[in-house]
C-alpha cells in the first residue's frame, strides 16, 4: 500500500471532522466553556480549508486558490481567539476578526494578480505566526496544568515551523507562479505535522477540560453556595492536622432571632442577610484567618495568629458591623444582631473541633445572657 499526497490530504480532512465533532459533543453535553465550540469552528474552516486545497491541486482555478488562501488563516485566527478564551473566557471576536482580514488582506492581492506562489507564502507566514501567537498563550497559562499546557504550547510551535518551513522552502525558490499547489518536501512534512498538531492538541484540550472540571467540583464541595464562604467540609480541609496554641483563636457567631427575620420579613429577606454577614466576615478577617458558614445562621472564624485582644477586637468589630446594618424587606426596615463565643487555643494544643465546641459554649452563654454579646471561654484545664 502506498500513502500519497491525497491520502494525507484526505486524512487530514477525516481526522479534523472526527474532532471538531467531539468537541463540539462535549461542548453541547456542558455548555459551560465556550472555547470548545469556537475551537471546533477553527478546527471545520481548516478542514474547508483542505478540501479547497485538494480541489485547488486538481484544477488550480483562481477563484478555488482564494478559499485555498482565505480559509487557513481564517482558521487559525478562529483557533487563536479560541486559545484566548481558553484563557480568559472572552471570545475576543475583534481579535479573531484583525488578525484575519491581516492575513487575507496581505494574501488575496498577489494571488489576483496571478502570483500565487507569493499568496502561498504570505498563507504560510501568517499561519506560522497566528500558531506561535495561539503556542504563546497557552505557555503563558502553564500554571493551571504545567505538563499539558507547555506540551499543547510545543505542538503549536512545531507546527508553526513547519509552516514557516513551507513558506522559506517557496521564497528560497523564487516561487512566484505556481499555476497549482506547491509540491516539496516541506509540504509533505507539514501535512503530518498539521495531522499530529491537530489531534494532539484536541486530546489535550479534552484532558485539560476533564482537569478543569474535576477542580469545579471540588471548590463546589468545599463551598457554601449561599453565602460563597467555605462551608464545613472545607473548614475541616483547611484545619486538617492543625494544631492551636496560645496566639491562636477560634470564635462562633449566631445571628440573634434569626427564625423571626425569616417569618416577619420572608425567607429572601432572611438569605440577604446570610450573605451581608458572610460580606463583613469575610473583610473582617485578617490574613490568616479562615471564614466558614457551618450551616444555618451560623458561622465560624478561625484565626490561628492572634493574640487574645486582637481575636476578641475583631469578633467585637464584626458583630457591631452587622449591628448598624439596616436591611429592608416588603418596604419595611429591619435590623439583625449576632452572638459569639471565643475561645483560644493554649499549650494542650488542641485540634479546630475541641476549640469550635468550646466556643459553641460560649456562644450558648451569650445566647442565654440576653444575645446580641460576646463570651469569651478558656478550654477546661
Ligand atoms: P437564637 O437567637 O436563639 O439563635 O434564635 P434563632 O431564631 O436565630 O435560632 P433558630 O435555631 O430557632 O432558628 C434558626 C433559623 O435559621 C431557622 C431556619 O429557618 C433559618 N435558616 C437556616 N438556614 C437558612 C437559610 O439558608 N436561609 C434562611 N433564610 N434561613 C435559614
Ligand atoms: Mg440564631
Ligand atoms: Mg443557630
Amino acid at each position: 500500500m502506498t500513502v500519497n499526497y491525497a491520502s494525507l490530504l484526505l486524512a487530514t480532512a477525516i481526522s479534523g471532522i472526527c474532532l471538531a465533532a467531539t468537541m463540539m459533543g462535549f461542548w453541547l453535553t456542558a455548555k459551560r466553556d465556550s472555547f470548545k465550540l469556537t475551537w471546533s469552528l477553527g478546527v471545520l474552516t481548516l478542514v474547508a480549508h483542505v478540501l479547497a486545497y485538494t480541489l485547488y491541486a486538481e484544477n488550480p482555478h483562481p477563484v478555488i486558490g482564494a478559499f485555498v488562501v482565505a480559509l487557513l488563516p481564517l482558521g487559525l485566527s478562529i483557533i487563536h481567539g479560541a486559545a484566548h478564551q481558553f484563557v480568559q473566557q472572552n471570545p475576543s471576536l475583534n481579535r479573531v476578526a484583525v488578525t484575519s482580514l491581516i492575513s487575507l488582506g496581505l494574501a488575496l492581492p498577489p494571488l489576483a494578480l496571478g502570483y500565487d506562489g507569493i499568496a502561498f507564502i504570505v498563507q504560510n507566514f501568517a499561519a506560522a505566526i497566528l500558531l506561535t501567537m495561539s503556542g504563546h498563550v497557552y505557555f503563558r497559562h502553564r500554571r493551571e496544568a504545567p505538563t499539558a499546557l507547555a506540551l499543547m504550547a510545543g505542538l503549536y510551535h512545531l507546527a508553526a515551523l513547519s509552516f514557516a518551513s513551507c513558506g522559506l522552502v517557496l521564497l528560497f525558490g523564487q516561487q512566484w507562479t505556481l499555476g497549482g499547489v506547491p509540491e516539496n518536501w516541506a509540504e509533505r512534512v507539514n501535512i503530518v505535522v498539521a495531522i499530529l498538531a491537530m489531534t494532539g492538541a484536541g486530546a489535550l484540550s479534552i484532558a485539560l477540560d476533564q482537569t478543569r472540571l474535576a477542580q469545579l467540583h471540588k471548590a463546589e464541595a468545599i463551598t457554601d453556595p449561599l453565602t460563597g464562604l467555605l462551608n464545613r467540609r472545607g473548614l475541616a480541609q483547611m484545619t486538617a492536622g492543625q494544631t492551636y496554641g496560645p496566639f491562636a483563636a477560634v470564635a462562633i457567631f449566631d445571628l440573634d432571632h434569626f427564625k423571626s427575620v425569616n417569618d416577619t420579613h420572608g425567607h429572601a429577606a432572611g438569605d440577604a442577610v446570610l450573605c451581608d454577614f458572610a460580606r463583613i466576615l469575610d473583610q473582617g478577617k485578617r490574613g490568616r484567618d479562615i471564614a466558614a458558614r457551618l450551616g444555618g445562621e451560623e458561622f465560624a472564624l478561625v484565626m490561628p495568629r492572634v493574640t487574645d485582644d486582637q481575636a476578641a477586637a475583631t469578633v467585637r468589630r464584626v458583630c457591631a458591623m452587622l449591628a448598624a446594618e439596616t436591611f429592608e424587606a416588603r418596604g419595611r426596615a429591619f435590623r439583625c444582631t449576632a452572638s459569639a463565643g471565643i475561645v483560644f487555643g493554649d499549650d494542650a494544643r488542641p485540634g479546630v473541633d475541641a476549640l469550635i465546641a468550646r466556643a459553641d459554649e460560649a456562644l450558648y452563654a451569650a445566647k442565654n445572657s440576653g444575645r446580641n454579646r460576646i463570651e469569651i471561654a478558656r478550654l477546661a484545664g
